[in-house]
C-alpha cells in the first residue's frame, strides 16, 4: 500500500514538472519598446538589447536576441512602422544578439564584422558559456538562413543623409568582432556587449575577446565618434560617452589590477578572491565570482 502511494505521489511530481516546463515554454515574451528617438527605439527582453531604426523606405534592426524571439520583434516593429524590414545589423556572435535572425524573411540583409561572420559558421559555446556545454548551431539547423550576407573590416556606410548608417570595428574587446553602429543624423548608437552595461564585460576568448585589449577599443571609440548623445547598451540601460569613457578607464584598471598581482606571484583564484569594484566605479554592478574569475583567467592567459 505504501509504496503504491510514493509511486502516485511519484508520478504526480513527474507530471507536475512536466505542467511547469510546458508552461515556461509558452511563457509570453515580452518585447519591451523604449522610444530614443521619432524613428530609433531599444526594443528590451530576450537577451540582448534590439535597436529599431526606420528609415525612408524601410527598417534596420541591430540584434534579433535569443532563438524565438526574432517574431516577437516583428510583432513589435509591426506596431511601429508599416514599412518592411530590409537589414538586419549584428553586433557580434553571441546567442542572445543573432538567433532571431532565423524568424525574418530570408530576403533581409545581415550585415556583421567579418570576424563575427567567420564565428556565426561556428556558433562555438562562448568562454561565458561553454560550462553548460555546446549549444546547438542555429544557423545550421536552419540551412544557414540568416547567416551574414554582407560583411567589413574596419569601417562601412549605409544609406545616405537621414539614412545614414556609420559601422566601426575598434578591435577587440568581448569578441574579435565587435561592431560599433552609428546613427549619425540621430547622435546615437549601438555598443552591443563591448559595452554591455556598468558592470564587467563578458570577457569571450573562445571568440577572439581580450581583456587587455577592451580597454583601447572602448577609449578608440569615445575618441573617434563625434556627437553622440546616446549609447544603447548590450544589455541595460542607455549611456552617454561620459559613461563610456568611465567604462574604458575601469576595464583600463581591472587589466592592471590583475597584470600587478600576476607579476607579484598570486594565483588567477587569489585574484578573483580579493579584488573588488574599486569604490570610485559607483553604481557598477558587484561581479559574479565565476564569471570575475573566467575575466581574471583570459587577462593571466594574455599575459603569458
Ligand atoms: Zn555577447
Amino acid at each position: 500500500m505504501k509504496r503504491v502511494i510514493v509511486l502516485a505521489t511519484l508520478l504526480m511530481a513527474g507530471a507536475l514538472s512536466l505542467v511547469v516546463t510546458a508552461s515556461q515554454a509558452a511563457a509570453p515574451k515580452v518585447v519591451e519598446v523604449e522610444k530614443l528617438r521619432d524613428n530609433l527605439f531599444m526594443l528590451k527582453g530576450g537577451g540582448g538589447n534590439t535597436a529599431v531604426f526606420v528609415g525612408t523606405t524601410g527598417v534596420v534592426v541591430v540584434d534579433t536576441k535569443l532563438p524565438d524571439w526574432g517574431r516577437p520583434v516583428l510583432e513589435a516593429i509591426r506596431n511601429l512602422t508599416p514599412k518592411p524590414v530590409t537589414t538586419i545589423i549584428n553586433t557580434h556572435t553571441h546567442g542572445d544578439h543573432v538567433s532571431g535572425n532565423v524568424e525574418f524573411p530570408a530576403t533581409v540583409d545581415v550585415i556583421v564584422h567579418e570576424n563575427t561572420a567567420a564565428n556565426m559558421q561556428e556558433m562555438r559555446a562562448s568562454t561565458q558559456t561553454a560550462p553548460s556545454g555546446q549549444p546547438p548551431n542555429i544557423f545550421k539547423a536552419n540551412n544557414g538562413r540568416g547567416m551574414p550576407t554582407k560583411t567589413f573590416k574596419d569601417r562601412m556606410t549605409i544609406g545616405t543623409g537621414a539614412d545614414r548608417i556609420d559601422l566601426y570595428y575598434f578591435g577587440r574587446g568581448h569578441t574579435n568582432g565587435d561592431a560599433w553602429v552609428v546613427f549619425p543624423a540621430l547622435r546615437a548608437m549601438h555598443a552591443g556587449d563591448i559595452f554591455s552595461g556598468k558592470n564587467i564585460p563578458g570577457l569571450d576568448a573562445v571568440n577572439g575577446g581580450s581583456g587587455l585589449a577592451i580597454a583601447d577599443s572602448l577609449t578608440k571609440a569615445a575618441d573617434t565618434v563625434k556627437n553622440i548623445d546616446t549609447i544603447i547598451t548590450g544589455h541595460s540601460t542607455t549611456m552617454t560617452v561620459a559613461d563610456l569613457r568611465e567604462y574604458a578607464q575601469f576595464n583600463r584598471d581591472f587589466a592592471n589590477d590583475v597584470r600587478t598581482a600576476k607579476a607579484a606571484g598570486k594565483s588567477a583564484e587569489e585574484v578573483a578572491k580579493v579584488w573588488k569594484v574599486p569604490a570610485k566605479y559607483a553604481g557598477y554592478a558587484t561581479p559574479i565570482p565565476v564569471r570575475l574569475l573566467q575575466n581574471v583567467q583570459v587577462v593571466f592567459d594574455e599575459l603569458k
